[in-house]
């Protein structure tokens, strides 16, 4: 199979004028040069962020991301309340965890999003509760949490507000300074359309206070060593210098594209993929209420292995999806819908899924699930 389409949840698809840009020669990172793109590349961060907050582009991965507001703003024994709604959440908690937090963990089970009148009531009875752990996408079920709601409610309390929007910034609107998001985590490979490498995290004056004095152990990942040298060549080490170029080509489609139209981009092709998968008379794992409009999880036939379903796909169309995960894992499979994606790749999602099915044995109209996408694409 050569031709092969990639509808993972990260990495996504590199556009090729991201290739092409990463393709320029390496220039010092040490320079007048590099410093201008570095530049550049956070002013445009701060409009996809929403924020007057620093922006810091790390060479680091999405973990990496959520490390560094962990290390910088958690000291050792500090009350920690973790909202959990899939594998991701639970990364969030067991790094506060490794850094000897007190972590109380809410989970809010798979499929489900963050209840706020449980984070108001959680936040009522811990009022010493020093930092609040959020995810805006949760990447292993496709659930997207009310990040605004959460943030009016944790700005109530002198905690800060931590959220991982690893799968979600770029796809899904943020507004941090608005919602009260102390520091927003991020990472390239997803929407932002660019190869794994580089993770994005904004800093608050209030993260920034908290930063300072923090008991941790931190080196690579201390935000403060990152801040000295952040006006004059942005990196303590040596950055990923190729990624930093293909962000800036990143960023200006996004913008040319408008970031509104980015995000409208992306409910469509969720609401095309949800219309698509219930046709077929699957179950999808969020409510409509709460469903990512970055990747769609579904729940597999009855009687038909979700990872044997999920190898035809790849094997016979060339189209991965990626496979349940926690709860989900080897019941399910989620198709992602984020990033350098269009309609088009909607419609090769479910005619793929369509194929498989049948060829599987599931009963079903041919057609069906392509049918309603192509509906929802059409408007009608
Ligand atoms: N958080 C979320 C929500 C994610 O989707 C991911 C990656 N799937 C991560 C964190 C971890 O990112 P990385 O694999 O780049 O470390």
């Amino acid at each position: 199979q050569d031709k092969h389409y990639l509808m993972i949840p990260g990495p996504t698809p590199v556009p090729p004028a991201v290739t092409a840009a990463m393709s320029m020669p390496i220039i010092g990172h040490r320079t007048d040069a590099f410093a201008k793109i570095h530049e550049r590349i956070v002013e445009k961060l701060k409009l996809v962020f929403q924020t007057k907050n620093d922006i810091f582009v790390l060479t680091n991965t999405g973990t990496g991301a959520l490390e560094t507001a962990i290390a910088n703003t958690v000291s050792p024994g500090d009350k920690v309340l973790s909202l959990i709604t899939g594998n991701f959440g639970e990364r969030f908690a067991n790094i506060a965890k490794a850094y000897n937090a007190e972590v109380i963990e809410v989970n809010f089970g798979y499929g489900n999003d963050v209840d706020l009148a449980v984070v108001e009531k959680k936040l009522a009875e811990h009022p010493d509760v020093k930092v609040v752990l959020a995810t805006q996408n949760e990447t292993s079920t496709g659930v997207c949490n009310d990040i605004e709601g959460i943030g009016a409610l944790v700005a109530e309390t002198p905690a800060l507000l931590l959220v991982d929007g690893v799968s979600g910034v770029g796809a899904i609107e943020i507004k941090v300074d608005q919602w009260g998001v102390d520091m927003l985590c991020t990472a390239s490979q997803k929407a932002f359309m660019l190869p794994p490498g580089l993770a994005m995290v904004s800093v608050s004056d209030k993260a920034w206070e908290v930063s300072k004095n923090n008991k941790s152990p931190r080196f690579y990942f201390s935000l403060p060593a990152f801040k000295k040298v952040y006006d004059k060549w942005n990196t303590a080490y040596t950055p990923a210098v190729s990624l930093f170029y293909g962000l800036e080509a990143s960023l200006d489609m996004m913008l040319a594209e408008g970031l509104d139209n980015v995000y409208a981009r992306h409910a469509l092709l969720a609401k095309a993929t949800r219309a698509g998968v219930r046709a077929l008379g699957l179950k999808l794992l969020a409510e409509d209420r709460c469903a990512s409009n970055a990747l769609t999880g579904v729940w597999g036939p009855e009687g038909i292995g979700a990872d044997d379903l999920r190898k035809i796909i790849k094997n016979e169309y060339g189209v991965t999806f990626a496979g349940g995960q926690g709860a989900v894992k080897g019941k399910g499979f989620r198709i992602a819908h984020m990033g350098f994606c269009d309609r088009m790749d909607v419609i090769i999602a479910i005619s793929a899924l369509e194929m498989a099915l049948a060829k599987a044995g599931y009963e079903f109209q041919l057609g069906a699930g392509v049918k309603a996408a192509q509906e929802v694409l059409l408007g009608r």
